[in-house]
């Protein structure tokens, strides 16, 4: 039996992985989502022995069926090597009476380098292996991180180019240094005057403009995406959920076979989607719990089963979750919607025109699994603080929203499953809000001063993604209005 993958709107066709990945986003403006999912072949008690790569391996085959088991070893093996700081790869580290999985080891210390090391490698051997002679030509837009990861992922890479698009003023300064600092000649960066949602928005109106498809055609490129929509994105992100349950059997914390709950720091639904397919896939998994920011979103939907982005955009200390559509979260309602494409489709095209939808009873029912929960800015600079004072530990905003999530959960239920909390990033990468939640205010006003202090704070080592960046030349200056991204496409392309 081998995988198939189908648009979450029914009208893209059927494709194998590879070329599900090569596509990004289908025709028909849906998501593909495996037709039918398939189960781990493995079990629990067995994960504990296996190192990272083993596990990214033993969970990828099963889902990226059309790669021979040579070409998936190499792609991770080409991955997970020395850009990450620890052989680990993803950490588990208990600190009081809690546990966070790190997932900041990676080349731009975010979540996000665990899938886009090796999308870049899944990408173009897939390319390879279905004799397209073609470009690749990535578009993304980012609230912060996607965008330094893969511009790091695809710096360079022979037979592809990227072009990364961010809100001007919506992330972090660390953030955007490591952005237009970026060297790789196959690159361009854009800040948009506009937010994360009009970013991704632009980015998916110039995917599904047939006259830019033509454009580019013309020029030998095909447009794929980086964003967290490409399963080549989604499954890599599996893994670690896996791992992550082997160390705690390891570590002795839990049973093989026993329940493990996870808290998410969430925005566009990828990283808590992926955790949701390894409960699917067999994964012994009890509550996951969904952690929102001020942009509640996904907290107001999972109470009321009504998706309403029609309210202020908020601008946080966690800027890669301030999202208000979702979109991995069309996945989830395809699924719970019983994989009715044409029902999902409704629900899409509500959104699209009115900014908000409403599921059946049916399908809410059917979202047991999550708990939502969010933290306002004051709780999240609480929780960094608390954290410190108890155990050393610095955490970073998202990660904080994660772990006030979980102390709602553990006070609104009487579940005492173990639970990791999902560290998505770095404290270094936004260590203002991080220093200023620990310490008050401070007269430092320079983030690099703020970065040496927030050293001595919490004796980790500054990680070389900042400390690269702290001297290196501004490559990438230019600022467009929403309505010019397009063009800025097709002036970019002829010198990529
Ligand atoms: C992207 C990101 C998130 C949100 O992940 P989603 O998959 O978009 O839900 C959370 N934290 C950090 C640090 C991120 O970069």
């Amino acid at each position: 039996m081998s995988m198939i993958y189908q648009s979450t709107r029914g009208k893209g066709g059927e494709l194998s992985a590879s070329m599900a990945i090569i596509r990004g986003l289908s025709d028909d403006g849906g998501l593909f989502v495996p037709k039918t999912l398939p189960s781990f072949d493995f079990k629990p008690e067995e994960v504990s022995s296996w190192d990272y790569r083993e596990t990214a391996f033993r969970v990828m085959r099963l889902l990226l069926d059309d790669y021979s088991e040579e070409e998936l070893r190499q792609c991770i093996d080409r991955a997970y090597d020395e850009k990450f700081d620890t052989p680990e790869m993803a950490p588990l580290q208990k600190k009081g009476d809690r546990f966070f999985l790190e997932l900041f080891h990676g080349k731009t210390i975010a979540f996000k380098d665990m899938a886009l090391s090796i999308l870049p490698h899944l990408l173009t051997t897939a390319l390879k292996k279905n004799g397209i002679d073609r470009k690749i030509l990535i578009l993304t837009a980012t609230s912060g991180d996607t965008g330094k990861a893969a511009l790091a992922g695809f710096s360079d890479v022979p037979g592809t180019a990227i072009i990364v698009f961010y809100p001007k003023g919506g992330v972090s300064r660390i953030q955007e240094l490591q952005m237009v600092t970026e060297k790789g000649k196959n690159t361009r960066v854009f800040g948009v005057r506009g937010n994360f949602d009009d970013c991704q928005s632009g980015v998916k109106a110039i995917f599904n403009d047939a006259s830019m498809q033509e454009e580019l055609s013309k020029q030998g490129f095909s447009f794929s995406s980086a964003n967290s929509i490409n399963i080549g994105r989604l499954v890599p992100q599996i893994v670690y959920y896996v791992y992550a349950y082997g160390r705690m059997v390891k570590q002795g914390h839990i049973k093989a076979g026993d329940k493990l709950n996870f808290s998410v720091p969430t925005g566009n639904f990828g990283n808590i989607l992926a955790a949701w397919y390894a409960k699917r896939m067999g994964l012994p998994i009890g509550t996951l719990i969904c952690a929102s920011n001020q942009n509640n979103v996904l907290y107001d939907f999972l109470r009321s089963g009504i998706y309403d982005k029609n309210r202020p955009f908020i601008l946080t200390s966690s800027p890669s979750m301030d999202i208000l559509i979702s979109s991995n979260l069309e996945r989830l309602i395809y699924h719970i919607a019983g994989e009715d494409a044409a029902k999902n489709s409704a629900l899409m095209a509500s959104l699209r025109e009115t900014g908000r939808y409403e599921i059946t009873k049916e399908m809410e029912e059917k979202l047991a699994d999550f708990y939502g929960a969010f933290a306002t800015e004051e709780q999240v600079a609480e929780e960094i603080r608390g954290i410190y004072k108890e155990t050393g530990y610095v955490i970073d905003p998202h990660t904080a929203v994660a772990a006030f999530a979980q102390d709602c959960y553990r006070k609104e239920s009487s579940d005492t499953t173990p639970t990791v909390i999902v560290s998505t990033a770095s404290p270094y990468k936004f260590a203002g809000s991080v220093y200023r939640a620990i310490q008050g205010e401070t007269s430092l006003t320079d983030d690099f001063e703020i970065v040496d202090a927030l050293h001595e704070l919490s004796k980790t080592d500054i990680p070389a993604a900042v400390s690269e960046i702290r001297n290196a030349g501004i490559v990438h200056q230019t600022v467009t209005d929403i309505q010019d991204m397009p063009k800025q496409v097709l002036t970019s392309l002829s010198a990529l």
